[in-house]
């Protein structure tokens, strides 16, 4: 096999590859010059291969007996019988009892035919994804304020000119390693309760506890205007509603903000100078302050940050978010998302709806309307009103959604569950029938990184025998329910080019890119509305995409987290990555040289909060929240603050974190808080 120029399977970084070896067990990694890792990988990327020939590789249809058990079945057995299930469903329930979840690691090719099938071959409006659980606070601060949300509004690697870069909630020394190479030049101000990888290499390190990251980018803002540090001629120009933002900024005075975060005045305000003190300076948030439930607030609060400042909307500076999963950007656009249509188009526009129906050679009217967010939908699995089918596409809820314990009794509930996975996941042994699907080396498609930018995956081996593309199995459903076999295309092609022109006009335009253009090495960012466009890799440059050009201050108040520490639970838990997992750990547990480097949970306490617990360094503890346990292991760190633990997700059974987690949805994006709760911590001997 020649070599294939390809990306890494997993976060949004989507790091340039070059695989060669053609087989599954042969295969080698390096990585290529691409701009945003130029020559680096980080392990999961390095090590990736190896889940391509995992020994519990998924390679034929499951279907469950009578007796209980999994047993091989055929594709076509088990497409029939996944069909009868459908029918049998809606016919007796109605079409929204049939309900899908999709992912944010799905190619755009599979998020955009997934939304289709959906809403045209299931009727039901009962589709949400796991990127509800990942950006969607993000994206709906963006939206309110720039008009429109890309990750990050310019190439990564415009930060290598940043003299200083305030990450709130981002950990990329460990989430994404290879960025750290454009941050070098900067000085960072890291905003996370823990002090991570990345606060450790941090110029300054603001400690919040958590929950409380809101008050403090009030008090940024505060100080940025006692201290006369906004650019007002950008305020006046650029924006709307400083007033009303500042009104509240001006309650939250440092020694205030201090009392409330636990972070000091001095503190505050060398952020503050720092940031201000020249042009190029840039603010970027992730899941740390954005997975609360005030997570969209949270990051309204840090925006009103930059443009008081005037970052955004201007080449050497700005704000941007870090987009998690693989394909967390395009998963966003193309209509998957409850509340979507393709083009990042408003469900509820008639004039989006018209165009998308169009393309599908349908009336607007067949179109169902919005469903349920993602923690609403698992959460109404199996009960009178809600679902009683589901259909997961490249997402494992069973460990990654909050409040674990319930989803999975929600699951089990279901009459009919269906997972199309490449490996058997913890949902997908909970399933029905289970769908054994192609993974990244072995498909073509595309993706769309952080920045925007399309991306090409390309096939470097065939799948094993039994393994079907995910869009195949859709158009062989669709079929089975009875639609047009010509309305399904399988070919990632010319699936890709019909999302072009579903997504033509909106504000993620793909109109102008295409596999050919992509395949000659164009870097092409959306928006990109015709063919001879060069792409936008940098937006907002001459106006936000309001339609007056202007962007908007959002006027926010910080609010306590939904669940405060109590006698009964007196500490926080927070939650997140490490290095060597992705996500619920599906993948990444399959894979030695990472299991050998973080192989089963663990909770970091400081050393005076675990002697107060009875706590040993390596012995076990019961963390414990409202709505149930966990264990892990402990590892004792000095640099925890002495109210907080902080546990990582990635792993199943009884060392779920989010069996713990609290399910409080914010009520701008539907995000759960799974960054924040209360629980108690004991040593156990399980
Ligand atoms: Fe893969 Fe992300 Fe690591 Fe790059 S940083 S190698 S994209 S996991």
């Amino acid at each position: 096999m020649s070599d294939v120029d390809t990306h890494c399977p997993y976060c949004a970084l989507q790091c340039g590859t070059r695989l060669s070896g053609g087989r599954a067990d042969t295969v080698r990694v390096r990585p290529s010059d691409f701009p945003v890792n130029r020559g680096r990988l980080c392990q999961k990327g390095w090590t990736a291969p190896e889940v391509l020939s995992a020994v519990d590789r998924l390679t034929r249809p499951l279907v469950r007996g009578p007796d209980g058990r999994l047993v091989e079945a055929s594709w076509d057995t088990a497409l029939d019988v996944v069909a009868d299930g459908l029918r049998e469903i809606r016919a007796r329930h109605g079409p929204d009892a049939v309900a899908v979840f999709g992912g944010g690691g799905l190619t755009n090719e599979k998020a955009y035919l997934l939304g289709k099938f959906a809403r045209l071959a299931l009727g039901t409006s009962q589709i949400d994804y796991n990127g509800r659980f990942c950006m969607s606070s993000a994206a709906a601060a963006g939206t309110a304020a720039f008009g429109v949300d890309r990750g990050l509004p310019f190439p990564v690697t415009d930060l290598r000119g940043a003299r200083t870069v305030l990450l709130a909630g981002a950990n990329i020394a460990e989430t994404m390693p290879p960025l750290m190479q454009h941050l070098e030049q900067a000085r960072l101000i890291v905003v996370d309760p823990r002090r991570s990888a990345t606060a450790r290499r941090a110029a300054l390190h603001l400690q919040p506890a958590p929950g409380t990251d809101l008050a403090l980018a009030l008090g940024l803002v505060h100080i940025a205007i006692v201290e006369g540090l906004v650019d007002q001629s950008y305020v006046d120009e650029r924006c709307h509603g400083f007033a009303a933002a500042a009104r509240r900024a001006m309650a939250w005075w440092p020694e205030r903000v201090e009392g409330t975060t636990g972070v000091p005045a001095s503190a505050q305000r060398q952020a503050v100078r720092m940031l201000a003190e020249s042009r190029d300076s840039y603010i970027l948030t992730g899941r740390g302050v954005e997975q609360h439930s005030k997570g969209a607030d949270t990051v309204s609060g840090f925006i009103n940050l930059a443009l008081a400042l005037g970052l955004p909307g201007r080449t050497g500076s700005g704000y941007g978010c870090l987009t998690g999963q693989g394909n967390g950007q395009g998963g966003r656009e193309h209509g998957q998302k409850a509340d979507q249509l393709p083009g990042y188009r408003s469900i509820t526009d008639p004039a989006a709806r018209a165009h998308v129906a169009s393309v599908w050679g349908v009336a607007p009217e067949d179109l169902p309307g919005p469903g349920r967010g993602a923690y609403e939908l698992l959460d109404a699995l199996g009960t009178p009103q809600g679902p009683r089918a589901l259909l997961v596409f490249g997402s494992n809820p069973a460990v990654s959604a909050p409040r674990a314990a319930h989803v999975t009794e929600r699951l089990a509930a279901l009459d009919l569950l269906v997972v199309a996975d490449f490996v058997p996941s913890e949902t997908a042994a909970m399933a029905h029938v289970v769908l054994p699907v192609t993974q990244w080396a072995e498909e073509e498609g595309t993706m769309t990184n952080l920045e925007g930018r399309v991306l090409r995956r390309r096939q470097a081996l065939s799948p094993p025998p039994g393994v079907r593309g995910d869009l195949r199995v859709l158009r062989d459903l669709a079929v089975r329910l009875g639609e047009p076999a010509s309305r399904y295309p399988s070919a990632p092609r010319e699936v890709f080019d019909e999302l072009r022109a579903a997504s033509r006009g909106g504000k993620a335009d793909y109109s102008g890119i295409s596999y050919q253009r992509l395949d000659a090495g164009e870097a092409l960012h959306w928006p990109c509305p015709d063919t001879r466009h060069p792409g936008t890799p940098r937006l907002f440059l001459d106006r936000f995409a309001h339609p007056d050009g202007k962007a908007r201050f959002w006027e926010v108040d910080h609010r306590e987290a939904a669940e405060e520490t109590s006698p009964e639970f007196p500490l926080h838990a927070t939650t997140g990555r490490v290095l060597a997992h992705y996500q619920s750990g599906a993948q990444t547990r399959r894979v030695a040289e990472l299991v050998e480097a973080v192989g089963a949970p663990f909770v970091e306490v400081h050393p005076d909060t675990a002697a107060r617990s009875g706590l040993l360094d390596g012995g076990r503890a019961l963390i414990t929240s409202a709505r149930g346990a966990m264990t892990a292991q402990v590892r004792l760190d000095a640099t925890m603050r002495l109210d907080t633990v902080f546990v990582p997700f990635h792993f199943p059974g009884d060392g779920r974190a989010n069996l713990v987690t609290n399910p409080a949805l914010d009520p701008r994006s539907g995000m759960p808080e799974f960054k924040v709760c209360a629980v108690r911590i004991a040593p156990t001997q399980e």
